[in-house]
């Protein structure tokens, strides 16, 4: 097969024409079932990289991490390589540390970043304490009890010395605290101490009032690595992985001895080095680490009511997020994975340490692997790089449809690309004034621009070499394997609906984003299907798909649009009458692999995270489940049932109940616990 770098005619429309009728129509194939036999699509041999048709390509920075490779390159993924391949010729762009700004405004419609912007807001330790306590001022100790009181030093030196004081003085065991510089993970830098004297910094920290009551096991301290993902901040929607990790110390927890490292922090990356890191210790066993499963397991046996602790981890995760939610611009192209540290104590109250913005994704031992791994690859089917091919693949038909519409009658002898940009620029020009970019980075130069075909062309099946006229890349629709009627109203009438591209291109990054200096907590070197199209679950069987829309309407939905194989009867949420049906239907599934979907739980969340996240009402509602479940596992069945009953009516919503092996339905725990 040949590309439009093998071949000086690649520019004619009639080229162009003939890959069109090839593009894939069900791209639903591109990712899902490209992907084990994409290697074996016929290439150009143009050593671009152009033709490998149909794959996804990732790009790593600083050459890592390992992991995503190996989970991407498995899939049948392509590495990018920039010696061949075009810029933006590439479909997830993952880092361990922050993007650049640029970064997000010249996102492509089909390229993800690994990270959304502003986070930072939640993953330094300086900035999380800050906005932890401004959230809790405005909405009560009550609801924002689950971070250790702390202070960012020098700045709040005043009101630590003062609440220092008030603990001398009142009565009862002394109270520690722990000093962490704010641009440091991985224990770096961290120490306990008990009098003020001992306090010594050079560099901006936070002083939090150490746990000094954690829950131990065999007398290990430990704490839980709990993987989050935010598929998106607007409308926030939240998963949480039903596996994580939980990080022990390697010596026995003892208050006396402050200065051990080993006994007070849970850092892999410091107890890795212990001397007692291969010992056998107690219930923990060998190394530092177990896997959620293997804890679960323990609490069953302890006769924990563990649904409570999960619920309150689940609040964790959400009040923490709503901290910066409001605040993180739209970019529905990116998503996060996050780490976040929570401690339990004595009392089975978990407490959040810290965010961590990458969290580590080596594999040091059994544990990691058991996790890491299924954590990544559920991750990129969190991602549904189906639609996003799609975005990709329609745009490009698109375009052409312009330039066909334009020359329809001299097709075969024009020259395209002068075709391509004539008709880019009616539309740029028309579009200019509206600062809306259509499909296309119109704002790129001419070069761009011609570069349109050579672009796309990767993601163009190969022309079948024994059909007729597949020598010359003009083959007749009626013959091909590759075309049905449904191919060619797409190409004659595109139905694309592309809502995502208008504010992908033209992202609301209206505020600050954080310089590549800031510093967050990433902890990345410690040691991060189904293929039916349009299911019931699939919020593209329920939109209007015309091109009018494509330009105009919001494409909230687009970014929840994810493989149904693990949807739980999802219906469309009845909502208010004024919405569209986009809105009604824009349900995120509720499970995809091990990620639960523990953000929107119910259709009030839903509602509430919709246009304007109504934050108030979010903690109000994550106030009366937690009430409900707290009750429903303290009374008699008999109330339990009465409870159950206020739980459901649900406009057929429901949530699975993270944490539990096999997690139940939210509606089920009510009524059975
Ligand atoms: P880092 O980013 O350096 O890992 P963390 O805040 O996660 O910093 O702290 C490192 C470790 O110190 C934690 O894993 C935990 O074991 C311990 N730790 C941190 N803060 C507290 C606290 N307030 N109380 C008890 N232990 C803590």
């Amino acid at each position: 097969m040949r590309c439009c770098h093998c071949e000086p005619s690649a520019g004619t429309v009639s080229s162009v024409y003939s890959r069109l009728r090839f593009t894939p129509i069900n791209s639903v194939d591109q990712t899902q079932e490209e992907q084990p036999g994409s290697k074996l699509l016929p290439q150009c041999g143009c050593g671009r990289g152009c033709c490998m048709a149909a794959s996804l390509v990732f790009r790593l920075h600083d050459r890592g991490p390992e992991l995503v490779r190996e989970v991407l390159l498995e899939r049948g993924w392509e590495e990018y390589d920039k010696r061949h391949r075009h810029d933006e010729d590439w479909n997830l762009y993952w880092r361990a540390s922050l993007f650049h700004k640029s970064d997000y405004y010249n996102l492509m419609p089909w390229q993800r970043l690994n990270h959304h912007p502003k986070t930072v807001g939640i993953t330094r330790k300086d900035y999380l304490t800050r906005n932890l306590r401004r959230m809790r001022t405005t909405f009560g100790s009550g609801v924002y009890d689950f971070s250790p009181v702390a202070f960012i030093l020098p700045n709040d030196y005043i009101r630590f010395l003062a609440e220092y004081n008030r603990q001398r003085m009142s009565p009862g065991l002394p109270v520690h605290w722990i000093c962490k510089p704010v641009d440091l993970s991985r224990g770096r830098g961290i120490f306990i101490f008990e009098d003020i004297k001992d306090l010594v910094y050079d560099s901006t920290v936070i002083v939090q009032r150490y746990i000094s009551n954690p829950l131990l096991i065999s007398g290990y301290k430990f704490d839980l690595r709990i993987y989050v993902c935010v598929k998106s901040f607007n409308p926030l929607t939240v998963y949480i992985h039903q596996e994580g990790l939980v990080r022990f110390a390697t010596e026995k927890y003892q208050l006396s001895h402050l200065g051990n490292l080993y006994s007070h922090l849970t850092n892999t990356s410091i107890n890795k080095f212990s001397p007692f890191y291969k010992t056998e210790k107690g219930k923990v066993g060998q190394g530092c680490k177990w896997t959620m499963s293997k804890f679960r397991h323990f609490l069953h046996c302890q006769e924990v009511n563990e649904l409570i602790l999960w619920q309150r981890i689940n609040n964790i995760v959400t009040l923490t997020l709503l901290a910066i939610a409001p605040s993180v611009p739209h970019c529905p192209n990116c998503v996060e994975l996050l780490g976040f540290d929570i401690l339990i104590d004595v009392k089975l109250k978990p407490w959040l340490l810290e965010v961590n913005y990458s969290p580590a994704l080596t594999l040091d031992c059994q544990a990691d692997i058991a996790v890491k791994k299924g954590l990544i690859s559920d991750l990129i089917d969190l991602m549904n790089y189906r639609w996003v091919d799609r975005f990709r693949d329609r745009a490009y038909k698109r375009k052409l449809h312009k330039c066909l519409k334009v020359n329809r009658s001299s097709y075969v002898s024009m020259p395209a690309l002068t075709n391509v940009k004539c008709s880019t620029q009616k539309v740029k020009e028309k579009k200019q004034s509206q600062v809306k970019l259509p499909f296309l980075k119109m704002a790129k130069s001419q070069q761009k621009t011609s570069d349109l075909v050579p672009r796309y062309q990767r993601h163009l099946p190969p022309v079948e070499m024994n059909k007729p006229g597949a020598e010359s890349g003009i083959v007749s629709t009626a013959k091909t394997t590759y075309t049905d009627n449904k191919s060619v109203d797409l190409i004659l009438e595109p139905r694309t609906k592309l809502t995502g591209t208008k504010r992908l291109l033209c992202p609301i990054i209206s505020t600050r984003l954080p310089d590549l200096s800031e510093v967050t907590n990433h902890d990345d070197d410690e040691t991060e299907t189904e293929a039916v199209p349009c299911g019931e679950t699939d919020v593209s069987s329920l939109t209007c798909d015309t091109p009018t829309q494509d330009l105009e309407s919001k494409p909230s939905a687009d970014s929840w649009k994810l493989p149904n194989i693990h949807s739980v009867g999802q219906r469309p949420v009845n909502t208010t009458s004024g919405q569209s049906r986009d809105r009604e239907a824009a349900v995120p599934p509720v499970r995809v692999g091990d990620f639960i979907r523990t953000f929107p739980f119910n259709s009030a969340t839903l509602k509430a995270s919709q246009d304007c996240l109504d934050v108030k009402t979010v903690i109000q509602e994550l106030l009366k489940l937690t009430a409900k479940l707290s009750y429903c596992s303290r009374h008699n069945r008999r109330q339990r049932l009465d409870s159950a009953r206020e739980g459901e009516g649900d406009g057929g919503f429901e949530s699975l109940f993270w944490g539990p092996k096999d997690p139940p339905l939210i509606s089920h725990c009510l009524k059975h616990l």
